[in-house]
């Protein structure tokens, strides 16, 4: 795989109400650029689009509120990962945190990406490519698919 191309663009981001924006750095021109859907059971109750962000230090500022701490979070299973929600309009923002799958820890950071505020330049949602993942069965080694695995819905 090579590194991602050298053109990234800052998007803005917000909740509904606003209370929560954000702006992130995206590639969306680099063709391995992809959003996902997964059959999880927090994924398909939020019917969460999510956009990996792999350096998030880099990539993403929060703009409002001063700092995550500020956005109510929500964790269950293993409360290894936090998922924020506006507290005025209920949006799911973004998750993040490690995960351990197969003695392995995993970082994790992805946003909600029907977050992303419409009408900016370069950003149509509906040419994403979005590919499926199998998370209600923890089937990480699985390949992410064209279709839903079982549990899962495209929209
Ligand atoms: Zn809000």
């Amino acid at each position: 795989m090579s590194a991602s191309s050298d053109n990234p663009k800052t998007y803005t981001g917000s909740c509904h109400c606003r209370a929560v924006r954000y702006t992130v750095a995206l590639d969306l021109s680099n063709p391995s650029f992809e959003a996902t859907k997964c059959n999880c059971t927090i994924c398909l109750k939020t019917n969460r689009l999510g956009v990996r962000i792999p350096d998030p230090e880099q990539s993403f500022k929060l703009l409002s509120p001063a700092s995550l701490d500020e956005v109510p979070s929500y964790r269950f299973n293993t409360k290894q990962t936090q998922h924020r929600f506006c507290n005025k309009c209920g949006i799911h923002i973004l998750c993040y945190g490690e995960y351990e799958y197969e003695g392995q820890i995993y970082k994790v950071f992805s946003i909600n990406a029907v977050t992303l505020d419409q009408d900016q330049e370069g950003l149509d949602l509906r040419t994403w490519k979005v590919r499926f993942w199998d998370g209600k069965a923890e089937n990480w080694n699985a390949e992410p698919a064209e279709k839903p695995y079982p549990g899962g819905s495209y929209y």
